[in-house]
């Protein structure tokens, strides 16, 4: 983490703004923009810390910051500890509690032993680009508030970024939920986790979430979730690169000199992933040319062969170790949800499609032009027969204003239970 001050800019300036938002500072936008206002709620944060307040995040103003970022805190017994005294101190429910440690005896505290104590607040952030890091930060804090998940990873990217899978559930019908194909749509990795974060609440409740009990998903289902295929990628959309990265002089000469990013897709060695499967790969490539692709850039470029990169390899590698009933790939083109693939696609495909398509009011599509090639959810098709959705949410131009966060969720949540169990 670097030492931000006053007159910075970044996506980690964006995080801060957004916890102390959060925690009850006053922060009139979390713009990303190191500003006067984000200054004055840094000095009352660290005067309520008992920090000098200078208003700079250093390292020991971060320490302090940072369980809120997690969203928990350690705690080490006293005599005379109840849950309940301890979850007063820290604005926070027995109940959380005792989710987060299940060993724990409410009524035979151990003096001395170390709990975990989640805040009352959510962990998973969605006003703020979601960053590699920020995503990081959020399975940490759910897995510690919520120990029943499962977290792995299924490879690594290009650069070395963990592939996080996080599973949940026990049940014989296995699903794969992925996003982040595409860099540029990584607004996808927030609208999963935040699933995650509410479908984890409800659980630990044994409650229901959107009329479906939560139990009831997890004894019949199991869900794999890769929230992010292309870390590098996204790190690249959200912060751009440093001149000093190995790779500056070609991912500029890619990029068509620019050092916006936006329009960027790929990952890191200028392959899009989603046209990186064994899919009418082969026809793809012979089309390459007429599309204006001439080898590694922004997007369309389907690499050398197929599952030529890591992450699109890690994801296809995935998917043959398990027994996959339905997919489900995140996307951000438009409102729609792509189903079949050269017709290869099993009978109920269109059936379930359309159960999605009404839980989300997204409409069932056909994909033309390049989108009918190579992509995750064709190869899934082809492969097994089984149903696989590219489910593309949101509208406008990549990447997706935060701002659409709240009704692309709203849009998303019950289809992300509904598919676990069709
Ligand atoms: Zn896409």
């Amino acid at each position: 983490m670097r030492v931000l001050r006053k007159g910075m800019r970044g996506s980690d300036v964006a995080e801060v703004q957004s916890i102390l938002k959060l925690i009850g500072y006053n922060i009139s936008s979390v713009d990303g923009i190191f500003g006067e206002n984000t200054e004055q709620a840094v000095k009352a944060f660290q005067r309520n810390n008992g920090l000098s307040a200078d208003g700079i995040i250093g390292p020991r103003t971060y320490e302090r910051l940072e369980p809120f970022l997690l969203g928990y805190a350690l705690y080490k017994i006293k005599p005379g500890d109840t849950l309940y005294k301890i979850a007063n101190q820290y604005s926070t429910n027995v109940y959380s509690i005792t989710t987060a440690n299940p060993g724990i005896n409410p009524f035979f505290l151990n003096v001395g032993e170390e709990i975990i104590v989640p805040f009352g607040i959510d962990v998973v952030q969605t006003d703020i680009p979601y960053t590699y890091d920020v995503m990081e930060k959020d399975i940490q804090g759910l897995v510690m508030r919520y120990p029943f998940l499962v977290v792995d990873t299924i490879g690594k990217s290009v650069e070395g970024r963990n592939l996080y899978m996080i599973k949940l559930g026990e049940g014989p019908r296995e699903v794969f939920y992925n996003g982040s194909h595409h860099s540029n749509e990584w607004i996808t990795t927030p609208v999963l986790m935040k699933w995650i974060e509410q479908f984890s609440k409800a659980f630990a409740m044994d409650g229901i979430i959107r009329g479906y009990p939560a139990r009831t998903i997890w004894e019949q289902a199991t869900i794999y979730i890769v929230p992010m295929v292309n870390p590098d990628g996204v790190e690249l959309v959200i912060n751009g690169i440093s001149p000093d990265h190995p790779r500056y002089n070609e991912i500029i000469q890619w990029n068509d000199g620019s050092t916006n990013f936006d329009r960027w897709k790929a990952n890191i060695r200028g392959v899009d992933l989603n046209r990186n499967y064994d899919a009418s790969w082969d026809e793809f490539k012979e089309m390459e040319e007429s599309l204006g692709v001439d080898g590694p850039g922004p997007y369309l470029y389907g690499g050398p062969s197929p599952e030529s990169e890591p992450e699109s390899k890690a994801v296809a590698d995935f998917t043959r170790e398990h027994d996959f009933r339905l997919v489900l790939a995140y996307h951000t083109q438009g409102e729609v949800i792509f189903w079949n693939y050269r017709n290869l696609q099993p009978p109920e495909a269109l059936k379930i499609g359309e159960m999605l398509a009404a839980v989300s009011g997204y409409t069932l599509a056909e994909p033309v032009g390049a989108a009918l090639y190579a992509g995750y959810k064709d190869w899934f098709i082809k492969e097994y027969r089984r149903p696989g959705y590219t489910i593309e949410v949101g509208r406008g131009e990549n990447p997706l204003p935060i701002s659409q966060f709240e009704e692309i969720y709203e849009n998303n949540e019950e289809l992300l239970l509904l598919a676990a169990l069709v």
